[in-house]
């Protein structure tokens, strides 16, 4: 039996206003568990790649699929319930609310989502323990090393169960030692939460733990390993 691919995306095309040509025919799939690796140097295109896929912006031209949905084609309110039940992002630059705690970040899809609040608390402290933040509940971001701010950007990506978690070069402000850390536990969170992941790097060195790799070069996939 061959399980239905989680993305699909196919010859997808973007150009930017001024004639930039981002993407110029990708197509790709991804399936339910992998960790696929988005490598490219920078402006080859990763960041429009994860943008379509995430339903963040269109493509001019092919389409993507997402759990079975046209994202496409989908209206906008009904992208934004996609983006919220389907999808989790994580940014370089984290996204932290500032003035609020580790859990109150985790929180927030939840409360967005009218989880309840004692199933809220419950979701937010098996989070944080499982990115490894269980002593850090009420620490503010600034009170946080860079990558246990991932950390909780990375629960917080988690926290509506997406099938889909799109990470866009999530260590690229961070140490080599912390980034590899927080590739491994996106690594140990494919298992354990059986979520997909698609994340761009151009560090050579942490794309040994992907399953698999998609090498962009000036917008069209010249490498799948
Ligand atoms: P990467 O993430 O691999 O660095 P990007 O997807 O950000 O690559 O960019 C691909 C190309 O598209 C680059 O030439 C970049 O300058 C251009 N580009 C990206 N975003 C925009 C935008 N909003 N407007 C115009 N050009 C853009
Ligand atoms: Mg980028």
């Amino acid at each position: 039996m061959t399980e239905r691919p989680l993305i699909v995306a196919e010859g997808l095309r973007k150009v930017y206003p001024k004639g930039v040509e981002a993407l110029r025919g990708v197509s790709f799939e991804a399936h339910p568990g992998e960790l696929v690796a988005v490598r490219g140097r920078s402006g080859s295109g990763k960041t429009t790649l994860l943008n379509l896929v995430g339903g963040l912006d269109r493509p001019d031209e092919g389409r993507v699929e997402v759990d079975g949905r046209q994202i496409t084609e989908l209206p906008e309110a009904e992208l934004l319930g996609l983006r919220r039940e389907v999808i989790g992002f994580v940014f370089q630059t984290f996204g932290l609310i500032p003035v609020l705690s580790a859990a109150e970040n985790v929180g927030v899809p939840l409360r967005l989502a009218r989880v309840p609040a004692a199933e809220r608390e419950e979701r937010v402290r098996v989070l944080l323990s499982l990115v490894g933040l269980a002593d850090h509940v009420n620490q503010r971001p600034y009170e946080l090393s860079g990558g246990q701010q991932q950390r909780v950007a990375v629960a917080r990506a988690l926290a509506n169960r997406p099938r889909l978690l799109i990470a866009d070069e999530p260590t690229g402000q961070l140490d080599s030692q912390t980034a590899r850390q927080i590739m491994e536990l996106l690594r140990v969170l494919v298992r354990s939460e059986g979520v997909t992941v698609l994340v761009a790097t151009h560090d050579p060195g942490l794309i040994g733990l992907a399953d698999r790799v998609l090498e962009l070069r000036d917008g069209v996939v010249t490498r799948v390993g």
